[in-house]
């Protein structure tokens, strides 16, 4: 896959809350050179902005439930018609239930996209510790970790020098809640994607360095 020539490619990143999928998603738009999707951010974006969609869906991030299927339907559908997804993109956060896949599979299907599904696993215990260490630079996203990646002064983005945030959902009871919902909406996906015939790769991600991880799905998807 090289963007340019062939079918263009829908790389779907899932996994649970904290599985690494932002991290990958931004280090293979690097790579690959495809725009990054990622459902959590458009709608922190519509919160910060204080668009009437933010209003609807903060209490319910904060509270670390999903957001109704129609609105990440229609925020995706959108955006994946922007001209930078021509060659194709990197889907993170989405699809996450069963039916939001039913809704996007066979829709970007019609419009020629290959899709590939990336499984990114890691267990609970390690999630509970990244995410509550986990930083963010509100300015140009980049993620640190307090424990593995820490910015080189402490609470400030080594590239802008912003103050680094603690997302509000990322707090030990709203992971939980977070790890709750993917287990009874998301996960079930899991099967759905098996049985769709699009090929479905696993990422054993628990205890592999992000370039390592990055390799893997590189590898998948250049087969
Ligand atoms: P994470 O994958 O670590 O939970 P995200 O930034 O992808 O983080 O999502 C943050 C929150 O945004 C979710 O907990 C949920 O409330 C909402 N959200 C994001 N994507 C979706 C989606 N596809 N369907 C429903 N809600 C979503």
């Amino acid at each position: 896959m090289n963007g340019n020539s062939g079918p263009p490619t829908a790389l779907i990143l899932f996994g649970p809350p904290g599985s690494g999928k932002g991290t990958q998603a931004k280090l293979l738009k690097d790579s690959l050179g495809f725009p990054h999707i990622s459902t959590g951010d458009m709608l922190r974006a519509k919160i910060a902005s204080d668009d009437p969609l933010g209003w609807r869906v903060k209490g319910l991030m904060q509270a670390g439930k999903l957001v109704p299927d129609e609105v990440v339907n229609q925020l995706v559908t959108q955006r994946v018609q922007d001209p930078d997804c021509e060659h194709g993109f990197i889907l993170d956060g989405y699809p996450r239930t069963i039916a939001q896949a039913r809704v996007m599979q066979p829709w970007l299907r019609g419009l020629g996209y290959d899709q590939v599904v990336i499984h990114l696993k890691v267990d609970y215990i390690s999630i509970i510790t990244r995410l509550t260490a986990r930083r963010v630079c509100p300015s140009c996203g980049t993620i640190y970790s307090v424990t593995s990646s820490p910015p080189k002064v402490a609470d400030h983005c080594d590239y802008d020098g912003s103050r680094l945030l603690v997302r509000e959902d990322d707090r030990e009871s709203v992971v939980r809640a977070r790890l709750e919902s993917y287990d009874r909406q998301t996960k079930p996906l899991l099967d759905y994607f098996a049985a769709s015939g699009f090929p479905f790769h696993e990422v054993e991600a628990t205890s592999a360095r992000p370039q390592e991880v990055l390799s893997m799905i590189r590898g998948f998807v250049e087969r």
